[in-house]
This record gives C-alpha cells, structure tokens and sequence, in this order.
C-alpha cells in the first residue's frame, strides 16, 4: 500500500470506534468534493459529510444516538472521514419499532388514495433532489456522478410503478351462494425492516420503502453503515412528501441492529439485500421467529459472446457491465464466455478497457471511481493474484493503478483474467472491476459453464441469431436474462428475478410480488339475505373516499 495511505489509514482506524469529537477539517476533499460535504451538511437534518455524525430517524425525529461505538464512513477516493454511525443502541431500537407499531395503528387505516398521494409526492421531492442525493453517494459509496443519479433513478422507477397502489391492491370478489358473496383483499403485514448493502445506497432503499409504505405497512431501514447518507435525504424527502411521523424510521448499526431486527417479535416481514453469508444469516434468524423473509444474495453473471454478435455493441456493452461502478453491481457482467471465433476479439476487449478513466466521482470523463474500502481492495486485489498461482493469465491488471491527485483511494483499474472454471478468481464473487474469461467451443458448452454456476442473478447472450438466443434462454438456469443486453434487471412493473444461490425466500422484491411480500388475504363471505332488506334514503352525496 502507498505509504501515506498506510498512515492515513492507522489514524483513521485508531478513530474508528471512538466517540465522537468535534469535526476534522476536509483537508483531504478536492474543492467540488468539499463543496458538495458542505452543501449536505447545511441541508440535511440526518446526515453529515463534514465529520459529524449521523442521525437516526424514529418516530418522526432526527435524533443523536447515545451510542458508545460508531463507526467512520470515509470517503473511499481519499480516505477523509465524513460522517460516523452509530451502533444503535438497544433501548434506541426499541423507540424505534414501538414508534413503528403506534403509526401503524393509523397508517394500516389509512385510505389507499392518501398513500397513493405520499407515493406521488416522494417521486416529486426525490426529483429535486436528485442532486444531493447523487451527490452523497459520489462521496460515500465512492461512483462517478452520473452513475450516482443511475443508482437513485432506478429507485425512482420503484417509486413511480408504486403510484399505481389503488388498482394494485384491487381485490376480488364473487356470489358464492344465493346472497351470500365472498371478497378478498390484500391487508399490510404490520412492521416491517429493510437491510441494505452499500453498493446501491439510494436504489435499494427505494425498492422497499414505496412498496412497504404504500401497502399500509410501516417500516424500519438499516441502511449500509458505510454509506447511510442517500438512505437519510431519501427519509428527510418522505417527510416533506407528507409521511407521518413514525411511518418510516432509520436505525444505523452492524451485526447487533441487525440481529435485534431479525429477533423482535413485532417485526413481521425482512427485506435484505447484501452478501450471502449476512444473508443466509438473516434468512436462518428472522424465520426462527416467523418472519416473512426475501433476501438477494451474491452474484457472478455470465455473458456469452458468439461470434455472430454485433461485436462492437457487445463489446461495448461487455466493459460498460464489467467494469461500471467498478463492478461493484449485483448485476455486473463478472465472466465473459467467449464462443468459438469470438476468441479473437480478446485483444480488441482489452484495448477497450484500458481507455476507461479511473478517478474520483466528481472528476470530468470519470468512467469508474475507487471500491469502497482498503479491505475490499485487498480482497480484490488477492483474488486477481490467485488466478496467477492457480495458472490463469492476467491480460490487463489494474492492481496497482495511480490516480493522480487522489493518492490515497482505494484503486483498482479494469482488470482482465484469463481462467478455468475451478479457479477462485472464477468461483467467488470478486465485487471489483475484474472481469473473467473463459473460452468456449459451443453455445452447449456456455450454457453447461454457467448451469454448474451456483448462482443465478443475471446472465446475456449477444447474437445475431433468434435461434440461438431463443436456445440459450430455454436452456439456461439463470433467473434474469438478456439478449444483446448486458444488465437484465427488468423495471418495476416485473419484479426481481435472481434464483437459486442468488436469493433466499419465496416472494421476490418489487413488482407484482412485492405487493404480494408486502401483504396478507382477508377473506369474507357475507350472507345478506334478500328478504331481510329494508328500504333506506339514498344519499345523493359525491362519495370522496377520505
Ligand atoms: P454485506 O452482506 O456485507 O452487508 C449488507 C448488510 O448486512 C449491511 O447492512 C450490513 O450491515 C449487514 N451485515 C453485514 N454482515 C453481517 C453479518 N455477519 N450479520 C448480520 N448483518 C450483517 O454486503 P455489502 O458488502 O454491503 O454488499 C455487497 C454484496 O451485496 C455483494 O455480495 C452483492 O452481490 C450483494 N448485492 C446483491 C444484490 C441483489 O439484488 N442480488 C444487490 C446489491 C448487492
């Protein structure tokens, strides 16, 4: 490691954990940097980026921790500190999900016509500030800025489909017997929680705050706790958006907010989003007290290249999911299968990859900016290392990249390796910018590579040829797929499809099926016997619903 990123580093470790002091300068934040931390810091009750600490949100309230531990979110392009999160303590969560319970006393009761207006509303006040959100995310979570608007406009789309909660939630009924009808509607679960992973701090969130709050649910989100800053503008914009206090709450921690999450007997339903070991955690503890759980899990998506492809959009399309967001997407293209004569683009692929810009999110022409942590450099940089040992080849390496200006982030260029299926490089999630290539004879043999593949997030074909894309889609075991495209994540209206090792759960998120995560049956049936009518005064009112 660079020299004045160690010490960095020791200092900023030693903090780690400590109580909070008063605000180190941002000596280390380039000018647009610093401007935008400050900007965030004035505007936002809830979060800091100028080294105060974070907020957490319950019933209504924006309140300091009393937290003994907190943890530092550094910004991972030059290792400033920009905020701290507290360990929520347990007296904190239980506040927190006894404001939950009491909101939804009412919220439950509320007309499906007002929860449609806070849906409305929060897409508004989200699209006035999509910059300080995006901007909080350039800063904590470390991508470029346009990738950062990315991330909360996918989020947004969840918001949008959810303005369409009244039909929805349309139930059913039907005459089952001479005056005797059977109806059937879809009623909240009570309070819910929602866990997210760093990666996407404004997307994830927004996967499951318009969907549980719309059904009439209430919730509690811990969000990343190296990345809170998105999920705090997004809860400070429900609030201007008319959420009543309570509805939504924020709790910040590590493993024990996490375990009080999955152990409270008033939590009904989890939602996580993160790593497979936190995940099959979650899973395991949250069902032995009876919740509904859905967990997304890891990921290494396939994308095969034939030779009858466009080349130059397949290419294109290759380095965009390889290496955006520094591979750090549950649906980044981490293994390109190479079929047949598609060999020979290997170095036209590699040429590609080396023109894309390394460096901090703010920065002009930035492609892809650092990973967010010294650690997962580490990891990254030791799984490039052991494709080395095991007997791959690295054809591009993007360990020991420099950026100027920025000598202290965790770099890791595009890297490109050449492997086998047994090797580590090929069977663990690397989450960087490393992509793997395997090389294949035939459209059977790609789709045989990426079946014995435990997981099955995502995973494109491109070709020129319905047939063979038609032959791969039947054939291939994977929950999302593309044809000549790179990313498959399907917009709202659908609903996450990520299977076997990729997910844990029976109802997947948003969609159709995350009203159906989100909800329960009720039905009645009702004898109204004809003979018992009596006659009343019509009311000639316009009926509001309210
Ligand atoms: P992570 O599992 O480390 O953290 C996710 C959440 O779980 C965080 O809120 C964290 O505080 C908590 N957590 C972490 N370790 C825990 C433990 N041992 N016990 C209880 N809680 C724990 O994940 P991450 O590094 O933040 O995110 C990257 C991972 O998320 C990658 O594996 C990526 O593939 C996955 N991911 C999946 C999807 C998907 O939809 N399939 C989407 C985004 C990210």
């Amino acid at each position: 490691m660079h020299s004045r990123a160690a010490a960095r580093l020791r200092t900023l470790r030693t903090r780690s954990f400590a109580t909070a002091a008063s605000n180190p300068p941002l000596v280390a934040l380039s000018s647009t940097a610093r401007a935008q931390a400050e900007r965030i810091s004035a505007e936002w009750k809830g979060t800091s980026a100028t080294g105060g600490n974070t907020k957490n949100l319950i019933g209504g309230e924006f309140v300091e921790s009393k937290a003994e531990k907190w943890i530092d979110v550094v910004d991972p392009a030059t290792q400033s500190l920009l905020t701290r999160v507290p360990e929520t303590t347990s007296q904190e969560f239980e506040q927190a999900v006894d404001a939950a319970s009491h909101a939804y006393k009412t919220w439950s009761h509320s007309s499906v016509l007002t929860r449609q207006r806070f849906v409305m509303e929060l897409q508004y006040q989200l699209r006035q500030n999509s910059d300080a959100v995006a901007s909080s995310i350039v800063l904590e979570q470390g991508k470029t800025f346009a990738d950062a608007h990315g991330d909360l406009l996918r989020g947004l789309q969840v918001v949008e489909t959810a303005c369409g909660i009244p039909t929805a939630l349309l139930g059913n009924t039907i005459e089952v017997s001479k005056d005797m009808d059977t109806s059937s509607r879809r009623l909240p679960l009570g309070v819910c929680a929602s866990i997210a992973p760093f990666n996407f701090p404004a997307m994830i969130p927004l996967w499951t705050i318009p969907m549980a709050i719309a059904t009439g649910n209430t919730l509690i989100v811990k969000p990343s706790e190296r990345d809170p800053g998105a999920a705090m503008i997004i809860a400070e914009l429900c609030h201007r958006a008319g959420l009543p206090a309570g509805v939504l709450n924020v709790v910040h921690g590590t493993v024990p907010t996490v375990n009080a999450i999955c152990d409270h007997p008033s939590i009904k339903a989890i939602s996580f989003v993160g790593g497979d070991r936190a995940g099959a955690h979650i899973y395991e503890r949250g069902r032995k007290t009876g919740k509904r759980v859905q967990a997304n899990l890891g990921a290494k998506n396939h994308a095969v290249l034939m030779p009858d492809a466009n080349k130059n959009h397949a290419l294109n399309s290759l380095i965009g999911a390889a290496f955006g967001a520094a591979g750090q997407r549950c649906m980044a293209i981490s293994v390109a299968v190479l079929v047949g004569t598609a060999q020979q683009w290997l170095p036209e692929l590699i040429e590609r990859a080396k023109k894309l810009k390394v460096n901090q999110g703010f920065e002009k022409g930035a492609d892809l900016g650092p990973v967010i942590s010294p650690a997962a450099k580490a990891r990254i940089t030791s799984l490039i290392a052991s494709a080395e040992e095991q007997g791959g080849k690295i054809l591009l390496d993007g360990q020991n990249i420099q950026v100027p200006d920025y000598p202290d982030g965790n770099w890791v260029g595009p890297t490109i390796v050449e492997a086998t299926t047994d090797m580590r490089c090929y069977r663990e999630e690397i989450f960087g910018p490393v992509l793997v290539v395997i090389p294949a004879d035939t459209l059977d043999d790609a789709i045989s590579i990426i079946n014995a593949n435990k997981y099955g997030n995502g995973t494109a074909i491109f070709t020129q040829s319905g047939a063979t894309a038609r032959k791969f889609e039947v054939g291939v075991e994977v929950g999302q797929v593309g044809i000549n495209v790179p990313i498959p994540v399907p917009l709202p209206m659908f609903s996450w499809s990520g299977n076997r090792a990729s997910f844990l759960g029976d109802i997947p998120f948003y969609g159709r099926n995350g009203i159906d995560f989100y909800t329960q049956n009720k039905t009645t049936t009702a004898l109204w016997k004809a003979e018992d009518a009596i006659g009343n005064k019509a009311s000639v009112d316009m009926p509001t619903h309210h």
